[in-house]
């Protein structure tokens, strides 16, 4: 009953209020200041896309977007909301039933769902039609410190990116204060080995196929000179 009053107040709450009543939700995954989705309501909600379907055009064309964010990322949405009706997870914030679910063969579908609305929530943020070019200053030091040079980690990135064996996430993430490239396959993400992400480029074939077709190589290079939204990584990077 009282699970019931508070969603429905939650629905009712203006977008501002959702998102203060949200920030207080999110502590197991707080990243300092950076991304921190707005998932405490139930139902989870899709969260809306920080630019119009066309702007990241001509890199990924609002073809792509379209499907990408109203059809996929959505999908994700609405089979989790009908995956956790009526269990344990139902009103959860979604880095709890990411939690919860991890690593568990019989939660498979819970967590390949909720890691994929987190997911695509981050990477919508990782881009930006004014994003590429240099990282700024503060991140800049870091990637230099980790890789050499900012065209070294690009390079890993872009090298990570096509080395994913099918549908996976190339990350550059905070390992203990140092940054690093990784990848994931599937749903997986850094979040539950304790990594912190910055910023994450999608390389399911839904992601390009529509644009590049078996192109990955195009995709992930044009993504990282055209598009990369360093700001975001920095902010994550929490300095
Ligand atoms: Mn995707």
């Amino acid at each position: 009953m009282e699970k019931k009053d508070a969603r429905h107040s939650a629905a009712l709450m203006d977008r501002r209020g959702f998102l203060m009543a949200s920030a207080g939700a999110v502590a197991w995954l707080a990243l300092d200041g950076g991304f921190n989705p707005a998932s405490a309501a139930q139902p989870l909600s899709l969260p809306p896309l920080p630019y119009a379907e066309n702007a990241l055009e001509p890199v990924i064309t609002a073809n792509t977007l379209g499907f990408h964010y109203g059809k996929h990322h959505k999908g994700y949405v609405d089979n989790l909301n009908k995956l956790i009706a009526g269990t344990e997870y139902e009103g959860l914030p979604l880095e709890k039933i990411i939690a919860a679910t991890a690593g568990q063969a019989e939660k498979a579908a819970v967590f390949n769902n909720a890691a994929q609305v987190w997911n695509h929530t981050f990477y919508w943020q990782s881009l930006s039609p004014k994003g590429g070019g240099e990282p700024p200053a503060a991140l800049k030091q870091k990637i230099e410190a980790a890789f050499g040079s900012v065209d070294a980690c690009k390079k890993e990135l872009a090298g990570t990116a096509l080395s994913q064996f099918g549908s996976g996430w190339a990350w550059l993430v905070m390992d203990t204060g140092k940054l690093k490239v990784i990848k994931t396959a599937n749903a997986e993400l850094p979040l539950t080995a304790g990594l912190k992400p910055l910023l994450t480029i999608d390389v399911w074939e839904h992601a390009y196929y529509l644009d590049y077709q078996n192109r990955r190589a195009d995709y992930v290079n044009a993504v990282l000179d055209k598009l990369i939204n360093w700001e975001f990584a920095l902010r994550n990077a929490g300095s």
